[in-house]
This record gives structure tokens, C-alpha cells and sequence, in this order.
């Protein structure tokens, strides 16, 4: 807790909370996050970076600057996400949300305040080598804002060659950090399944192709994929979340509609999923004399840390919060994050940042803990005077 860059988050932590509560009352969804952009736009401005560019995978923000040059500086980012969720606030706070039914339950405020925090500081200082790229980031909450920017040429535009982020998580303690070499969260990829029958009088079941006693045999047969399918030591998850058929007492009817999600860490395991459960929901529907249509839509890839990137990170997060209070073998959670992309882009790295003692995310009553903010801010200045050398 001595390390220079604490000492100079601490001196930020005033401003970081203002730049955040104010970013929590105007939570904004998906890429429509004009008034967030606007926002960070004009305080990067404001903080002297060398170049500020709107637009960038729709409503992306991005700042360049340029500290020492060396003859091995490199170029670095570092991102933060700007959107919100649709959820209706429930913590009563005073700078709770303004807008009914929308609301910063992720925490995505806390981490625009601080890279906010770390850009100000370092655009004053620019005791750094190499250039850092501040990538303020839209609709990571279903849209695919990463993958939107990293198509819209980010990392060749500003000549990124490592980038970096950062996620709050509730019930870590305020001031440790957790991290992997690997995998750290999962793909979470969505399926419906059509179950196409023939309806009919519920008292002539033999005049009929009951959809539902097929798709009750789809749904049992589906576990198997987990049990017996994918390697033991790679989990994955497969949830039938909803059916859907019929209306009435006396009636089969004629289809079922099944939907859920399957989350793996690897895509090896997507693809055997997406496979076995192709195989599963057809053959067992044409056993039966129905038709399946099978439906598989990949979201987010795994995330999936660099071990070079990732000792780099770690090693930062250690100086600035103490080595005991950093994790360093955190096993993957079955989560989702579209930073995943960039960590396809560019080698790179993902840490956890504790939260404290609050809701858990995207609950009604979820709040950033601004005790966190002054350990993030030092975790990013301390990076880049790490990374960028
Ligand atoms: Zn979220
Ligand atoms: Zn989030």
C-alpha cells in the first residue's frame, strides 16, 4: 500500500469518484452511449492527451499518449467498458440512477473512472516509456463492442501490440486482485431447438407425433454431453432454459421450442457440443418420426489471459497492493466478457480487482465500491511504466 503509484491514486480519489457517480446517474445501454463517450471525450481532452478519436467501433473512444520514447518502447492498451444494463436500480443512493429501468450494475462506471484516473495522471507525469492507447469501450453487455472496435481497425490504427483490462468483483476484498495464465472466463454460446411434430386429439395420441415426449427425450439425452462427452478436466455447461408448448388439456400440440446456453472454455469443447447436440436433437426426433431444426449461435469466446501478459499484470498488481493480496491460479468462472476478442486480437491480460462486501453484479442493488478506485488507478500506472518499457 506504500507504492508511488498508490500514494498517486489516492491523490486522484476525489476526482475518480465525481467522474464516476456522475457516469452511475447517466448509465446508458448497448452502443447508444453518446452522452458517457461525450463525456470521457472531453476529460481526455481536458487532460492533455496527444489524440483523442470518437467513433471508433461506432461509439468507441480512444486517447494516445505518448510517454518517453526508448529504443524498445512498446504500445499499450488498456480498456475500459462505458455501458450499462436494463435494470431498474433498487440501492437508493443519491447519485442513483436518472434513467427508469437503466442502471451501472456491472461496475463499468468504476472502471471508466478509473482509467480516467490512470490517463490523468500519466498524460501529466509522462513517466513512462513507449505509448499508452486509453480504449473506452461500448455494449459489452450483449453487443460485441470489443470484437465492433478490434474490426474497426483499433489495434492497427494506433499501433497497439499489447492490451489490457480489468473487472470489479463483488465479494473479493477491496485491494486484492486475482488472475490466471489461462482461461479465465467461458464462451457462452445460444441454442433453440424446434421440435416439429404432428398435433392432435389428446385421446388419439396414435393419430399424432407427440412433440413433447420427443423433447423430453432431447432434454435427458442433452446431459449425456456433459457426462460423456467433453473431457472431464474441461467443463462446460449445457442449461435448457425454456419450453415451450400447448395451451391446452386436451390437445398435443404439433411443436415444442427449446432455448438455452452452453458455456465452455474452449472451443474445442463448443465444437463438440455444438456436434453432439446437432446429432442428439435430430436423430432422437427422427426416431420418433419428428423433424428437429437445431439453432446454434456463438457468443463471446472464452477469455483466455497470456501467460507473458499475465505475469506482467500480475506483477504490477503485487507492487501496488502487496504480493499476498494477489491470486494468481484463479480457476475459470463460467462467465462471459466480449475483452475476450481483444485477447484474440493482441496478446494481453485480464485481472479481477475486489469489491468488497457488496451485491453481487448486475443485481438491482449492485454498486462500484469507490474504495476500489484508488487500486485500480495504481494498478494501470503502474502497468504501463511496467508494460510499455
Ligand atoms: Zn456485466
Ligand atoms: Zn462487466
Amino acid at each position: 500500500m506504500t507504492s508511488e503509484a498508490f500514494a498517486m491514486a489516492q491523490a486522484l480519489r476525489g476526482q475518480a469518484i465525481e467522474w464516476r457517480r456522475d457516469f452511475h446517474r447517466h448509465p446508458e445501454l448497448l452502443f447508444d452511449v453518446d452522452r458517457t463517450a461525450t463525456r470521457v471525450a472531453e476529460l481526455l481532452r481536458d487532460f492533455g492527451c496527444d489524440e483523442v478519436v470518437t467513433g471508433i467501433g461506432r461509439s468507441g473512444v480512444v486517447a494516445v499518449i505518448r510517454g518517453r520514447t526508448a529504443p524498445a518502447s512498446r504500445t499499450i492498451g488498456i480498456r475500459a467498458d462505458m455501458d450499462a444494463l436494463p435494470i431498474l436500480e433498487a440501492t437508493g443512493l443519491s447519485y442513483a440512477s436518472a434513467v427508469s429501468g437503466r442502471m451501472h450494475a456491472c461496475g463499468h462506471d468504476g472502471h471508466m473512472a478509473i482509467l480516467l484516473g490512470a490517463v490523468n495522471r500519466l498524460a501529466k507525469t509522462r513517466a513512462f516509456t513507449g505509448t499508452l492507447v486509453a480504449i473506452f469501450q461500448p455494449a459489452e453487455e450483449g453487443g460485441g463492442g470489443a470484437k465492433v472496435m478490434a474490426e474497426d481497425g483499433l489495434f492497427e490504427r494506433f499501433g497497439i501490440e499489447e492490451v489490457y483490462a480489468l473487472h470489479n468483483m463483488p465479494a473479493m476484498d477491496i485491494g486484492t486482485f486475482a488472475i490466471s495464465e489461462g482461461v479465465m472466463l467461458a464462451a457462452a454460446d445460444r441454442f433453440d431447438i424446434k421440435i416439429l411434430g404432428k398435433g392432435g386429439h389428446a385421446a388419439q395420441p396414435h393419430e399424432t407425433i407427440d412433440p413433447i415426449v420427443v423433447a423430453n427425450h432431447v432434454v435427458g439425452a442433452l446431459q449425456t454431453i456433459v457426462s460423456r462427452s467433453v473431457n472431464p478436466t474441461d467443463p462446460v455447461v449445457l442449461s435448457v432454459t425454456s419450453i415451450h408448448a400447448g395451451e391446452a388439456y386436451n390437445v398435443i400440440p404439433p411443436e415444442v421450442v427449446l432455448k438455452g446456453t452452453a458455456r465452455a472454455f474452449s472451443d474445442t469443447n463448443r465444437d463438440i457440443v455444438e456436434s453432439r447436440m446437432r446429432a442428439i436433437a435430430t436423430s432422437i426426433a427422427h426416431a420418433f418420426g419428428a423433424e428437429a431444426e437445431f439453432d446454434y449461435r456463438r457468443g463471446y469466446p472464452p477469455t483466455v489471459n497470456h501467460p507473458a501478459q499475465a505475469r506482467i499484470l500480475a506483477a504490477a498488481a503485487a507492487h501496488v497492493a502487496g504480493d499476498t493480496a494477489v491470486r494468481r491460479d484463479l480457476a475459470p468462472l463460467m462467465l462471459a466478457e466480449d475483452f475476450s476478442y481483444m485477447l484474440r486480437a493482441r496478446p494481453g491480460a485480464f485481472i479481477f480487482m475486489g469489491n468488497g462486501t457488496t451485491a453481487p453484479l448486475h443485481h438491482p442493488e449492485y454498486d462500484f465500491n469507490d474504495d476500489a478506485l484508488p487500486h485500480g488507478i495504481s494498478l494501470w500506472i503502474d502497468l504501463v511504466t511496467r508494460a510499455s518499457k
